[in-house]
């Protein structure tokens, strides 16, 4: 198939997912922060995301520049990509719609933060990290780009790790036992099974 045919199919659900993100986005400066943690250093991991999520996608879909970083991978393997990142956008759009006010590109609690456990978080702590995972490779594999498929794991590694504990004591903080008892019921990326 075309380089341009994936291009192409990559480039709408792009845009599918920046306008499933995009009202939520825009909703978030209005809200005000109760606490925020470690803020500057966050906002360096979200631009590290930035690039990866982004910019870097955008720059392959409309430049040739990058196409040398190709890894010849079977049409199967692209189309079998394409459908996880669609799927994937089902579950992007279910975590924004059940977190809510309370959702947040950096980790902070909100005036009047309420503790979500409905929806994917019903049996999942980070789904919506789950759903950066699937989506930083499911592009890689889809642009066919090691670059963006390496940098994006990277980017998203660092940002995970560094992040989920900080985040979980975070809410120990705000939301003590409640939380801790959540935490028992619940996987981090993947559902607890009862
Ligand atoms: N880690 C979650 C949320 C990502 S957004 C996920 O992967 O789905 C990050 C913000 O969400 C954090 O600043 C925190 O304030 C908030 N948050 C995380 N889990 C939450 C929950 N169960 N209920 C309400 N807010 C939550």
């Amino acid at each position: 198939m075309e380089e341009s045919f994936w291009k192409y199919a990559f480039f709408i659900l792009f845009m599918v997912w920046f306008f499933i993100r995009l009202p939520y986005g825009r909703n978030s400066l209005k809200i005000k922060s109760k606490t925020k943690i470690r803020e500057e250093f966050e906002k360096l991991l979200v631009f590290l995301n930035f690039i990866s999520m982004m910019f870097l996608p955008l720059f392959v879909v409309f430049s040739s520049r990058l196409d040398f970083a190709g890894m010849n991978m079977p049409a199967p393997a692209r189309a079998l990509a394409a459908l996880i990142y669609a799927l994937n956008l089902i579950l992007f759009m279910w975590c924004h719609r059940s977190l809510g006010k309370n959702w947040s590109t950096i980790l902070e609690i909100r005036h009047k933060h309420k503790l979500i456990q409905k929806g994917p978080y019903k049996r999942i702590r980070h789904p919506m990290y789950t759903h950066f995972w699937l989506l930083i490779i499911s592009q890689g594999v889809l642009l066919d780009n090691w670059i963006v498929l390496i940098y994006g794991i990277l980017a998203w590694g660092i940002l995970y790790f560094l992040r989920v504990k900080k985040e979980e004591e975070m809410m120990i903080g705000e939301f003590g036992d409640e939380y801790k008892i959540y935490m028992k019921n619940t996987g981090r990326l993947f559902p607890k099974l009862r």
